[in-house]
């Protein structure tokens, strides 16, 4: 155990949140990819019917996307928002792993994490936050995405500086925790953010945590 708090508060959200099933099966690397980038600044379910067009129109593969009409893409991603610069990232992205990486994302899966990170995040439209969720989930490499939940709900948990930028809450959240819970440490403190540790008005006063949380009642709501 590497700090105590931290490991109390992750065994309570292991107890209050079941972790979704999809997390016990490797995902198809360039999939992830693909919805990853489809999901920036946009809910779940639009997420998922904009994947499923796209899935409907085209086959998820390199070679076939970077080949697409952008048109076609755009139309297949209009639940999604910002979907004209996520089409255009769509296919520049499937374009460089056509033409750098022989059409498979196997090659960068294999580098050690930090260059694969690197080659990811110099894809045009490729953030941290979509490297860390394709390298975590696709090939279970030890790093924690930090999505805007695991950002805030780390900070008022005060596992992270509260001025922390992306990589001081990533870092700073792996220090506190064994590599093999950072899968769970993501998705349950996006599981906690959204139903307890909300944006505007935490609900302090019933979250399961709380007798360990540093920031308790910090909206002046019920707690
Ligand atoms: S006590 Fe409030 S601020 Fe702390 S984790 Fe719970 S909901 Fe978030």
């Amino acid at each position: 155990m590497k700090d105590k708090r931290a490991a109390t508060v992750l065994q309570i959200l292991r107890e209050t949140f079941t972790m979704p099933t999809w997390t016990k099966a490797k995902r198809d690397p360039f999939e992830t990819l693909i919805v990853t980038i489809i999901s920036q600044n946009t809910a779940d379910r639009n997420t998922s019917r904009a994947f499923e067009r796209l899935s409907k129109r085209f086959e998820i593969k390199p070679e076939v996307l970077a080949n697409a009409e952008t048109s076609h893409i755009e139309d297949a991603l209009k639940a999604a928002g910002l979907y004209r610069s996520k089409s255009k990232t769509i296919k520049q992205v499937s374009r460089i792993i056509l033409e750098k990486f022989h059409g498979s994302v196997q090659p960068i899966l294999s580098l050690p994490l930090g260059e694969a990170r690197k080659v990811f995040i110099q894809m045009p439209g490729v953030g941290p936050k979509t490297a860390d969720v394709v390298l975590l989930f696709s090939t279970g490499k030890p790093t924690i995405p930090v999505d805007t939940h695991v950002n805030r709900v780390s900070k008022r948990l005060g596992f992270a500086p509260a001025n922390g930028d992306y990589e001081a809450v990533r870092t700073r959240l792996q220090s506190l925790y064994e590599q093999r819970d950072y899968l769970a440490v993501h998705v349950l403190l996006i599981a906690h953010g959204r139903r307890y540790c909300k944006a505007r008005r935490p609900l302090c006063a019933q979250c399961p945590v709380n007798m360990h949380c540093p920031s308790r009642g910090i909206c002046n709501d019920n707690a």
